[in-house]
């Protein structure tokens, strides 16, 4: 275990750029994670969250060096909340699912859902190509699943920015949880350039909220997923596992009974570790904080409308998309830029 940790920690060491500290969680494989989490708390502060402060400071210098025209929101305020234990973790989770079409998202979202919500089957063509909510109740929580078509594709075409910008909209105020979804065995170049993407598109400390779910977990044949995460001699998966903190869970979307409600407890267990390492909060850029002030903008001008029909004062979805794909390039050109300087 010891030895597992500090190889993880040498490598995160060699990959991050000099001069900055970063700590990994002990992330135990056996035991109590509130625990755990507690524990380090006292010590330290939490890993993953300085971990997302970290890179999304660094975001947010750039981001005024770069772009000193476009709004900004604060990271520090973000990170800060300052709430008890009980009111941690939020009572309605937004998970977002992302990955390759075909990986398994729909089936995936059905099966947190418990129901068939999403359509989901084996086709040459994309099968998801709008995006979708369900909701269900779970143990007192809200989930909020929302399944997406391939916007990780690596075309930048005008139909590819509209999806990422419906993406953001669709998500907003932020996700609680990414779902990054792959086929188990099949984690490829295509899924490497996925998951730069992602960073490209939701800023490079997503994958502070990043947990990796890997379908067709019946194919392990009983073998613990852990094991197989720890021997694979897939590096890049194996990197990506040490950046998302091996927040890694496996799902056999045609499980039944008992074994499809261990998996989604699994899932919850490591979306409330989220939770506790981010203070409760959700993952937030300057896209998404401007879909936000929109949305309160936009309640109090429908409210003063509708005192003094004064329709001129309401901003059209038009104009918000341009503003919102403007925040969205020059974003998506800082996110590069840190992920050019950053080798990962
Ligand atoms: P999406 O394009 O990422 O949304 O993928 P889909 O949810 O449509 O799934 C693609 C195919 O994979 C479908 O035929 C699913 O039934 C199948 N699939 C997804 N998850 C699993 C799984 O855990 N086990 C098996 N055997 N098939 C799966
Ligand atoms: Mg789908």
């Amino acid at each position: 275990m010891i030895s597992y940790v500090s190889e993880a920690f040498q490598w995160l060491c060699h990959s991050l750029p000099q001069g900055d500290h970063y700590v990994l969680s002990p992330n135990e494989e056996t035991g109590n994670w509130q625990d755990c989490v507690a524990q380090q708390d006292k010590k330290c502060g939490c890993s993953s969250c300085l971990l997302a402060c970290q890179l999304v400071e660094e975001e947010y210098v750039l981001i005024s060096e770069i772009s000193p025209s476009l709004p900004l929101w604060s990271p520090t305020k973000e990170l800060s909340g300052g709430l008890t234990e009980k009111e941690l973790i939020p009572r309605r989770l937004r998970l977002i699912l992302v990955g390759k079409t075909g990986s398994g998202k729909s089936a995936t979202g059905n099966t947190i859902l418990g129901r068939e919500v999403f359509e989901s089957k084996l086709s040459a063509k994309p099968v998801t190509v709008a995006f979708q909510k369900g909701r269900r109740e779970w143990y007192g929580k809200e989930l909020e699943v929302i399944d997406t078509p391939d916007i990780l594709s690596s075309q930048v075409q005008p139909e590819v920015a509209a999806e990422i910008c419906q993406a953001i909209a669709f998500s907003s105020p932020g996700p609680h949880a990414v779902l990054l979804v792959t086929q188990l065995g099949r984690f490829t170049e295509q899924d490497q350039q996925a998951v730069r993407r992602l960073q490209e598109i939701f800023g490079v400390g997503v994958l502070a909220y990043t947990i990796l779910v890997f379908t067709r977990k019946e194919d392990l044949a009983g073998e613990h997923l852990d094991k197989y995460m720890r021997e694979t001699d897939n590096q890049s998966l194996a990197k990506l596992d040490v950046l998302c903190e091996r927040r890694h869970c496996g799902f056999n979307n045609r499980a039944k009974g008992v074994e499809k409600e261990a998996q989604l407890q699994d899932l919850m267990n490591k979306i409330e570790w989220i939770q506790w390492e981010n203070e409760g909060h959700c993952y937030s850029n300057r896209a998404y904080q401007y879909s936000q002030q929109k949305v309160l903008c936009q309640e109090v001008w429908e409210r003063r409308m509708t005192q003094e029909q004064d329709s001129e004062e309401v901003l059209s979805k038009e104009s918000w998309l341009e503003v919102l794909s403007q925040i969205q390039e020059e974003s998506e050109k800082t996110y590069k830029c840190i992920l050019g300087r950053m080798s990962i």
